[in-house]
Formats: structure tokens, sequence, C-alpha cells
């Protein structure tokens, strides 16, 4: 037993032990996200020196003291982030190591993480509307959260107007004019803005810079945020919040997870946009569990590597795809028309293609399930980003009900098929979709 004595006294103001300060600039340069990813937020010396982050497994936190204690909760409750560990419905030290790198990634203050992407995307729209508001929506959304706009949130009284992706600034400024309107007629206000670029399954381009004008021509931007889905291409290809949006969101599922093992999501903004939404957050829970958070810190690691060889790979595959001829056309991001407004909006706001696309198969849907019937690499499933090439029908699955009429006017025909596609031997990939074609 040691002596009492011997013990250091009691210090009730000590603050909770911080990492070491973050190395994040050489000699005024300033190192890049795929630097950063090995170490950023974590100091071996509060894990006994482990080099990776433990797995912490622990439902509550022991306070240093009761004064800690009391400082901790103020933080809770004031809205804001915790300057200690509380509770793991709160933050957790891998939640707060993920959420330090996906930050560092779209260069946003903070990052909250969600158990799933559609827990991030309602969690996010709930924390900025009350009855009466009205939601400005890009169409398409993802299905989910068109839905959850458009059948859960009614049920509260938020109403949405939708615009199509493509909009020029013109048809913005009159979408935004009806949406005030409507919010005036409710008496309450545009709550926020919310985009989906690229659009699935078409891909079609949202102008955030055309947004974020109209945003501020026609209305406080401090009362009315601009969120994006950016699923589809980052971290690594667009970054929106260079480009006039305030939150950007994700489905950690696709890419950044990229696995195809781990379902989670993602916002992130400056801080005072994302109070409202921790706040919720601690409220309903919907934190991601440590054991994925640390699958994301792994997979962050590589997600630069695998998002690099997936675009290389769909580069060549859809070079062999578009001069095939049983194949009627290519929807992708690195084939838009010479000069189309959308090729302008790529430039500006991307700068990669990424790797999922669709395909045009001549024919119809007896046709492209011929050909996603015979495909021997690629696996016939929803989802994408991950690292193997995934094939889908969106008409006859994901979009199976979508009415008619909504489907043709998003151009989801009976001859699309989409595709994922992940880090295998390119060569390899087009012997697959080349059996696979002539099988139609
Ligand atoms: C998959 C997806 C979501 C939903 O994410 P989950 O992690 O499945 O909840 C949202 N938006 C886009 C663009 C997606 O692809």
């Amino acid at each position: 037993m040691s002596d009492p004595k011997d013990l250091p006294p009691i210090d009730p103001t000590t603050p909770r032990r911080k990492p070491k300060p973050e190395v994040t600039k050489i000699g005024g340069r300033k190192l890049k996200p795929s630097t950063l990813m090995m170490g950023f937020g974590y100091d071996p010396v509060l894990s006994e020196g482990a080099l990776k982050p433990p797995i912490f497994l622990t439902s509550t936190f022991a306070f240093e003291s009761a004064e800690a204690g009391k400082r901790h909760f103020k933080s809770i409750t004031g809205g804001g982030g915790a300057d200690g560990l509380v509770y793991s419905r709160f933050n957790g030290p891998n939640q707060e190591i993920l959420e330090d790198r996906l930050g560092v990634w779209d260069g946003a203050e903070e990052a909250l993480v969600f158990s799933s992407g559609m827990t991030a995307i309602c969690v996010l729209l709930m924390a900025y509307c009350q009855a009466g508001d009205v939601i400005v929506h890009s169409g398409p959304l993802y299905a989910a959260s068109e839905g959850f706009v458009a059948k859960v949130l009614a049920k509260f009284g938020v109403t949405y107007v939708d615009f199509p992706a493509g909009a020029i600034r013109e048809e913005l400024d009159a979408v935004l004019a009806k949406a005030k309107a409507q919010a005036d007629a409710q008496g309450g206000k545009v709550a926020m803005i919310y985009l989906e670029s690229p659009g699935n399954p078409t891909n079609a381009l949202v102008d955030v810079e055309a947004v974020r004008d109209a945003r501020n021509a026609a209305m406080d931007p401090a009362e009315t945020p601009i969120a994006i889905d950016n699923t589809f291409l980052g971290p690594v290809w667009q970054r929106p919040l260079d480009h006039g949006a305030d939150i950007v969101v994700y489905s950690l599922t696709k890419y950044v997870g990229g696995h195809s093992d781990l379902v989670a999501g993602s916002v992130a903004g400056a801080k005072h946009w994302m109070d409202p939404v921790r706040s919720l957050r601690n409220t309903m829970g919907g934190i991601c569990d440590p054991n994925t958070a640390w699958m994301l810190l792994r997979s962050l690691e590589t997600v630069e590597l695998r998002m690099q060889r997936a675009t290389e790979n769909a580069v060549k595959v859809c070079d062999f795809l578009k001069d095939h001829p049983k194949v009627e056309g290519v929807g992708f991001l690195g084939l838009l028309p010479e000069g189309s407004r959308q090729q302008d909006i790529y430039r500006r706001h991307c700068s990669g293609p990424g790797s999922t696309f669709s395909v045009f198969i001549k024919g119809g849907e007896a046709e492209s399930f011929r050909f996603l019937d015979s495909l021997r690499i690629a696996k016939l499933a929803v989802s994408l980003g991950g690292t193997e090439t995934l094939a889908s029908h969106p008409a006859a699955m994901t979009h199976l009900s979508v009415p008619d009429a909504r489907k043709k006017a998003l151009g989801i025909t009976d001859n699309l098929v989409r595709i994922s596609i992940g880090i295998e031997d390119a060569d390899d990939l087009i012997a697959d979709f080349e059996q696979a074609l002539d099988q139609v």
C-alpha cells in the first residue's frame, strides 16, 4: 500500500489532459489531408503509447473531480462541444478523432458523426426547421432524403419547394421567391437550402456558386444555410464549402468507409452551424459507435488512394463502354458534352469525375438484366464507393417506388444500369464488361 502522503494533491481545477499541439504546418507549408490522416487528433501518450487509438468501449467517463464534471456538463448543455468526455451518447475518443479528421478534408471547423448517412441528414434537417418553415431542395435527392422532407417533416408543418439540379441563376431566383412567399403564408422562414450534387443516379450537378449568389441576394445568409450531400465525389473530388455551401453532409457508408463493411454518416461546417445539430444529437442519440469510428479512421488513411485508383479505373472502363455497339451512351462526369452547362459546373466545382456512373444499354429492361446477370467480377448490389465494383438497375431497384412520370423526368430509364467502379485491375473489369455485353 502506498502512503497517502505520497499521492499528489487533488487539484479540482486540473483540465483534461490534452494531446500534444498538432503539427499542421512545416516551414510555412500547410500539410495535406492525406498526411494528417495518419495522426491528426490523437496523441499516443494518452493511450499507453499505443501508436493507433484503441477502441474505447465504455458508456461513461470518470470525472477528475466534481468541479470538472460540472464544467463538462455546462459545455454539453450549452449546446457547444464538451471540453471533456462525459457519456457515450454525447461523445467518445474514437468519434472525436474521426470528427477532427473529417473536418480536415472539407476545411470545416467542426464535424459530427452519426450511425448512418440518413441519421445525419434527418438530425440536420430537424435541427433547422420548425412548423411553418420551408425547405428548398435540389432534385433528384437520395430517395430516403426526399421522403424524409416530403413525408416526415410534412407531419410537423414543414413544407418544401424543389428545383432541378442543373437550374440556372434565373430559375434559382424564381424558386427562392416562391419559397419565401410560401414561408410568409405559413408564418415561417426558409429554413434551409438542401442540395445533392452529383444527384443519384443521373450524376446531374448543382451550381453551388449560383445557389449561394441567389441565396445571398434573396435572404439573410445567417438565417438560411446551404447544406449539400457530397457523398458521390467527396471528400477527394469536391469541396463544397469552398464554393459557397455552409454545411457538408456524407453517407460515410460509401467512398469514405470504402469497403462495404459499415454504415455511418457525418455533417460538417462552422461551429455556429454545428451547435444546434450537436445539441439535437446529444438529446436524440445517433452518434456512430466506437468500433465503426475506429474502422473509419483506418478507411480515411487510404481514402485518397482508393478514390484515385477507382477513378482511373472508371475513366478506362468508360472509354471502353462509350464506343461499344451495344451501348447507347454513358453518363460519366469525365465525358460531359464539350461546352455544356454541366461541364462548366464540373470544371468550377470538381477536381475529378469519381467512379460512379450510368451506362445505357441498347434495348430495355430485358437487355439490361441480361447484361447484369452475365457479369462475373462486378457484383449485383446497390450502394457504391466500395473497393469492389457494383452494378444495379435503378428503375427496378432503388427507384422502383418512384412514379413513372417522375422517373421519366429524372431520366431514370429501363435501360439505365448504374455502376460503381472499385479498385480491381482495370483490364480485368473491361474483360468482364465485354463478355457480359456479348451475352446481350
Ligand atoms: C447512401 C446515401 C445516403 C444514405 O446514407 P446511409 O449511410 O445509407 O444512411 C444519402 N445520400 C446519398 C447520396 C447516398 O448515396
